[in-house]
């Protein structure tokens, strides 16, 4: 099926047409990111390939609407970037990739949380011209400390596994109990019972009710010297509180890999170039800050299911068969 594969990465092509060979999509790679400047490319495509960052907006549904769009894949499990009220109107399917490798963003998450409180990514600044002082660099035991998981879903559970098995005492808060959190020895606390926590690690959806979940007044009451960890959404975190939180010194270190402004960032090279966003060049400016660009899900094994669910629900589509992956207007999860 002919499909515009939207903010489309170099390394994302070369394993799709690899994958490819056994669906035979005609695949139309755009550098572009959609929005409603860029939707008209899609004219006359069935089917349109979105990530993260792209904007599908109702806006942008009626353009690509007008284009006979019937079908968009977003290659991610998150779909706050959708409107499906709008999709469902307009009579188009939305299906996303709603199970690869958990692993690859709760060990990230664990990656990040180890690199900040160690402070490595300084240590490794520090050696290469020689400086071997440790001074600044002390961080603390993980063992005996809580950890609080927001959203113990499939990621957060896996990060609870990990950090139960540094010896943690594993909270999480959630809307939804899993029975599977529980055994593996997390317990449960209201939202007040996460600001006990030494570390705080997001891993619910982006959501109207999970937006700044983490602002100024959570911000105000956690421990003194808590180090919160985002692999989520950047929506999920309030950024100019949680600024001023470290500047206060409340917060103790903060470790992202998505920000709410990341769409004019994030999988670009700005290395040559002035970056505008004054809140980011605030973030980065921070010793006890850690900044990736959404690159939690990024192993071998993710990308393989990603782009192979991706090529498998649109050969779904077209063959009519049911759509495994369909998300549906009900459904409140990202
Ligand atoms: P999941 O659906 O398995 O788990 C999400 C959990 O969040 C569920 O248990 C749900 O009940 C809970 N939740 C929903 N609303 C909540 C609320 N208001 N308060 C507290 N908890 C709430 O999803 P998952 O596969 O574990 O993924 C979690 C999130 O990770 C995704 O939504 C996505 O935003 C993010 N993600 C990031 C990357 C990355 O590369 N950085 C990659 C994949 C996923």
């Amino acid at each position: 099926m002919r499909t515009a594969m939207f903010s489309a990465q170099n390394y994302e092509r070369a394993l799709l047409n690899e994958l490819n060979t056994d669906h035979g999509h005609d695949l139309v790679y755009l550098d572009a990111l959609l929005d409603s400047d860029t939707a008209s490319l899609a004219a006359g495509f069935p089917a349109v390939s979105v990530f993260v960052n792209d904007t599908v907006d109702r806006r942008v549904l009626n353009h690509l609407a007008r284009g006979e769009t019937k079908i968009i894949a977003t290659r991610c499990t998150g779909f706050n970037h959708i409107d499906l009220e709008a999709a469902d109107e307009l009579g188009i399917k939305v299906v996303r990739v709603s199970n690869y490798s958990p692993n690859s963003v709760a060990e990230f998450a664990v990656g990040l949380l180890l690199a900040l409180n160690r402070k490595i990514h300084r240590a490794y600044n520090r050696t290469r011209e020689s400086n071997f002082s440790l001074d600044g660099l002390m961080g603390f035991d993980l063992v005996g400390r809580t950890v609080a998981v927001i959203g113990t879903g499939k990621i957060g559970t896996i990060f609870g596994r990990i950090m139960v098995g540094f010896g943690c005492n594993v909270i999480g808060f959630d809307v939804h109990r899993s029975p599977e959190f529980e055994r593996i020895g997390g317990r449960y606390v209201d939202a007040e019972g996460v600001e006990t926590a030494d570390v705080i690690s997001m891993h619910c959806p982006l959501t109207p009710e999970t937006y700044h979940i983490v602002g100024q007044r959570t911000l105000a009451r956690v421990k003194k010297g808590a180090l919160l960890i985002n692999t989520s959404r950047g929506g999920l975190v309030d950024t100019e509180a949680a600024i001023d939180a470290l500047k206060s010194g409340r917060l103790g270190g903060m470790a992202l890999d998505v920000y709410e402004q990341e769409a004019s960032l994030f999988y670009k090279d700005l290395s040559s170039s002035i970056v505008s966003d004054d809140v980011m060049q605030r973030l980065i400016s921070f010793p006890n800050v850690i900044v990736t660009g959404h690159q939690a899900f990024f192993t071998r094994e993710a990308l393989q299911t990603i782009l192979g669910t991706t090529l498998e629900s649109l050969s779904e589509f077209e063959a009519g068969r049911t759509l495994t992956n369909q998300i549906s207007t009900s459904r409140s999860n990202g």
